[in-house]
């Protein structure tokens, strides 16, 4: 009997030697892929150098947006998640405008912020107009997703390389880009999308969106997504972006 059971332990610990080794294997398989497509990103990013990106935070002053179940204010983290996208951005060499720096949203003449967000995207002359907001539904509703004006073909594509790189990089939502009639998009003849980068209503995603770490990883999701779509459209993309009036 006592043979048996050593047989079997070493059987067991072999087994464990090789599981431990196929682990160590994938570790460094995905740790080596992930580390190309940072790469592979990085080598495209000559097409985001020169580009005029607006960013917008949604919300901000008394409008705080959404509220999640644990409290926190979806303003917070779209400026953060905002805030991120920029610094990538602005790394990649493009010129960069965030509509509010703060939680004060924009003031101008118009008395209305979202007048005014649309407004700085005209004054510097933007290439592309990038909205973050966070969704909120129900505590099951998960998942981030695109939005873009129904009229804008370059907006869809734009939306499309955005969500594809998010679904691929965060694994965690299947949903597609959808067109919709909103102010900030349909009042622009640049690609512009809006990014729910979340539910915020959602327990568990209203903590990831609140992670500093998952903020960065969403950020530079819709980085490579942008570098994707502007690499795809070649040099000089920006003139030729613009939608037909
Ligand atoms: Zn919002």
């Amino acid at each position: 009997m006592a043979r048996v059971v050593i047989v079997s332990r070493r059987r067991g610990l072999k087994v464990m030697a090789a599981l431990l080794a196929v682990g160590a294997v994938f570790l460094a398989w995905s740790g080596y892929r992930s580390l190309e497509e940072e790469r592979a990103i990085q080598a495209l990013s000559w097409a985001v150098a020169n580009q005029v990106v607006v960013v917008d935070p949604g919300h901000g002053g008394i409008d705080s947006g959404a509220t999640g179940p644990g409290g926190t204010p979806e303003d917070r983290v779209n400026l953060a998640i905002s805030q991120r996208l920029a610094e990538f951005l602005s790394q990649g060499g493009a010129h960069v405008f965030l509509t509010r720096q703060d939680e004060n949203v924009p003031e101008g003449e118009s008395g209305d912020d979202l007048v005014e967000r649309v407004k700085l995207a005209r004054k510097v002359k933007a290439d592309l107009f990038i909205s973050v907001h966070c969704n909120a539904f129900d505590a099951r509703e998960k998942g981030a997703q695109l939005f873009y004006d129904p009229r804008s073909p370059e907006g869809k594509k734009l939306a499309e390389a955005i969500q594809a790189e998010i679904r691929r990089r965060l694994a965690n939502t299947d949903r597609v880009p959808l067109s919709i009639d909103a102010f900030v998009l349909r009042t622009q003849e640049i690609p512009a999308v809006i990014v729910e980068v979340g539910f915020i209503s959602n327990p568990r995603e209203e903590k990831l969106l609140a992670d500093p770490h998952y903020q960065r990883q969403m950020a530079f999701a819709i980085y490579a997504g942008i570098v994707n779509y502007l690499a795809g459209k070649g040099p000089g993309a920006g003139q030729a972006n613009r939608k037909a009036p």
